[in-house]
């Protein structure tokens, strides 16, 4: 049995579509509300969960309110098929919410309320140990608190266990942790956060590449939307250079991209977990994350596995 851990955020997304977005004092009245469960790390989890295959036990770690909005994502990630055994409730907090206002020409604005997702902190993890002896990678993000992200990858490397960091939201990153990382998939914004290069073409990806490359990170993928991933992995010796490559997206019609690099963390850590290829598990992640952005929603947007045909 293959075990995968994805830890990380919880969130509840109140979304309104209005016309303009209201100003200071200002009420907009709207038809179009959809309440929909989202958070980096349930996204992933999600995604993970769906496009797995039978064999695989799919743990997700995080923090919820003891709240209804808990027991009805609960039941929701059980019916996905996640296993749910590393969960917290936390006493007298809510979980994760955000408010979101989108208008009609796609600007937004946002307010998150951390919630349930502040309180997962390192401590917490100790009593997860077992878990990360027997898992194979642990997939995390930067939505919960860094010290708790750290200490998963501390535990993780402990027990040989592979690990993925999607940095996401972008935030500067230390030496240490980032030598914790085997796989790190920022997208051009966090690229440019972590390096200061400016990714726009294949040359100035490869140059931010090779920055993390120094801070210790062996595989390199940025995710570049509709162009997809570029990958580079360090080459064994120094004086070697190794240059990467630009592995493409499926050219579908894009409707919402929420979820779509949730949906590409997930079935790149999915995709390794059943032994493919390096590339070949960014052409899965790409084709997985290629459905999602022709939906609408989060979590509702994300693939099953029998949809992701891989060529
Ligand atoms: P991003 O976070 O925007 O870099 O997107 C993450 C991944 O989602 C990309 O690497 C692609 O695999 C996929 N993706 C995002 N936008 C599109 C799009 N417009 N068309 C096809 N795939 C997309």
């Amino acid at each position: 049995m293959t075990t995968l851990l994805i830890l990380g955020s919880s969130n509840i997304d109140h979304v309104m579509r209005v016309e303009q977005l209201p100003k200071a004092g200002e009420t907009r009245i709207t038809q179009d509300y959809r309440v929909q469960f989202g958070g980096k790390g349930a996204n992933q989890a999600v995604a993970s969960a769906r496009l797995c295959l039978g064999a695989t036990d799919v743990h997700f770690i995080s923090a919820l309110g003891k709240d209804p909005t808990a027991q009805t994502m609960c039941t929701s990630w059980k019916k996905e098929g996640l296993t749910l055994d590393a969960l917290s409730f936390i006493d007298n907090e809510n979980t994760g919410s955000a408010m979101i206002f989108i208008d009609n020409q796609g600007e937004n604005c946002i307010a998150v309320n951390a919630g349930a997702n502040a309180c997962l902190l390192p401590h917490m993890l100790i009593k997860q140990e077992a878990l990360f002896s027997k898992a194979n990678h642990l997939l995390v993000q930067l939505e919960t608190p860094i010290e708790t992200v750290q200490q998963a990858l501390v535990l993780a490397k402990k027990h040989q266990c592979h690990t993925i960091l999607n940095p996401a939201p972008a935030i500067k990153l230390s030496a240490k942790l980032l030598a914790l990382v085997d796989i790190i998939t920022p997208n051009e914004t966090e690229a440019y956060k972590l390096t200061g290069i400016d990714v726009i073409d294949n040359h100035s990806a490869q140059q931010a590449a090779d920055v993390l490359h120094l801070a210790g990170i062996k595989c390199v993928i940025i995710t570049l939307g509709s162009q997809g991933a570029y990958v580079s992995e360090q080459a064994a010796n120094a004086s070697e250079k190794k240059t990467g490559q630009l592995i493409p997206t499926p050219t579908v019609t894009a409707i919402d991209t929420v979820a779509a690099g949730d949906t590409f963390n997930g079935g790149l850590m999915v995709g390794l977990a059943e032994g493919l290829h390096l590339h070949q598990a960014i052409r899965f992640a790409n084709q997985a994350a290629g459905i999602t952005v022709t939906r609408h929603g989060a979590q509702a947007a994300i693939p099953y596995r029998h949809e992701v045909i891989l060529e």
